[in-house]
């Protein structure tokens, strides 16, 4: 009873649930919103230990992906797939194109693509059972790694954070903390050092933190100290809830600004910390669309790196524009987000 009461006052559509023992396969697609378009959002590989753990996750990210893809604007609403098995050792071809038949159950309303745990691998299969799967490897003709876009929005976020801080969009001599070295933090890497900036990278993988290390000029910390380094943009690009009370107090940047997805731990009450200590926080969804800007493209049918690009690029406005009505408002960045996407999501709204 509790999800359908959190379903009716956050505003979902649907939940769908799907079981198919002969595979091990336990799966749940939550449909938030479809008034802007089909609702998009990855497909989650996680074991999750309990199933209300499962569906509460599942719905969240749902909703998420409905303000994501309304703040970019992009032609889509908000939904998520869940498969509850581990990433590292549950995954078969079979469970996946069970996993693709199911997501053809709802007729397009959702498409999948990759998010944690998964890979172009498992969105392959998904496609022997469905068109509505996006994030195919380029030689099938898909987008590819979403990583390359997003690297290049998380670096225009950075630079609208600077105008609104420094009057100038220049990083040359900056600092940044990057947290994780993954696929994004590689690609925003690249933009930072040719834009002039100081790396201080940290990450949990001996091999992540050898290829950062790699780069000329970065220093290598340990994963707790990157929060105490003394840097002008701190950028988590590893997992969520990195940004609470005790981290948020750490921070010696003025700006927050990465890929992760939900960086706060508490949304609202931490969202309020950073406003208080006069640290610019641009918000996660916004600042990491990019990599549902790229499955946008593929969604056309004839993918265009050069269209993600500027579509990305655009994330410099939206930031600014963010920023902006926090400051005129007296509220959080994160709230601000909220409204910019809730306008565009009852502007358009057809019922
Ligand atoms: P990734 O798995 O390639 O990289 C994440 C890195 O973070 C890994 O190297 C991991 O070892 C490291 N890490 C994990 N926990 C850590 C910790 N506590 N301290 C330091 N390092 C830690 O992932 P990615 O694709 O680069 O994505 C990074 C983040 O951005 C994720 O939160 C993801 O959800 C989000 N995101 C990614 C994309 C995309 O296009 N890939 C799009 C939108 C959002």
């Amino acid at each position: 009873m509790k999800f359908i009461e959190f379903m009716q006052v956050n505003g979902h559509q649907e939940l769908a649930i799907w079981t198919d023992p002969a595979v091990g396969l336990k799966a749940f697609i939550a449909i938030h919103d479809t008034k802007l378009g089909p609702s998009m959002g990855g497909t989650r590989i996680w074991p999750h230990a309990t199933d209300d753990d499962a569906i509460m996750d599942v719905l969240r990210l749902s909703k998420a992906m409905t303000y994501k893809s309304a703040a970019a604007g992009l032609p889509f609403g908000g939904g998520k797939g869940l498969v509850v098995a581990d990433p590292r050792t549950d995954k078969t071809e079979a469970m996946f194109r069970s996993y693709g038949r199911f997501v053809e159950t709802l007729n397009g309303r959702y498409v999948t693509t990759e998010d944690v745990g998964a890979t172009a691998q498992e969105m392959e299969w998904i496609s022997h059972e469905t068109q509505h799967v996006l994030g195919l490897p380029e030689s099938l003709g898909g987008s590819g790694n979403p990583a390359v876009v997003t690297g290049y929005g998380v670096f225009q976020a950075m630079r609208a954070c600077a105008v609104a801080l420094w009057g100038t969009d220049s990083l040359e001599g900056k600092t940044v903390a990057v947290q994780g070295f993954g696929n994004v933090a590689m690609s925003l890497a690249s933009y930072l050092r040719d834009a002039g900036v100081k790396l201080v990278v940290t990450d949990i993988y001996g091999a992540a933190k050898a290829r950062a290390a790699e780069l000329p000029g970065v220093e290598i910390v340990g994963a707790e100290d990157i929060y105490d380094v003394a840097a002008d943009v701190f950028a988590p690009c590893a997992l969520g809830g990195v940004l609470n009370e005790e981290t948020i107090a750490r921070l010696q940047a003025p700006i927050v600004c990465g890929a992760a997805n939900n960086q706060l731990h508490e949304e609202s009450a931490d969202a309020e910390r950073l406003r208080l200590r006069g640290i610019i926080y641009a918000p996660d969804y916004i600042v990491n669309a990019g990599g549902v800007i790229n499955v946008a493209s593929e969604y056309t049918g004839s993918y265009s790196r050069e269209w993600a690009m500027r579509k990305a690029g655009e994330i410099f406005d939206t930031v600014t524009r963010v920023i902006q009505r926090s400051r005129d408002e007296g509220i959080t960045t994160k709230k601000a987000a909220d409204e910019i996407a809730e306008q565009r999501l009852k502007a358009e709204r057809i019922n």
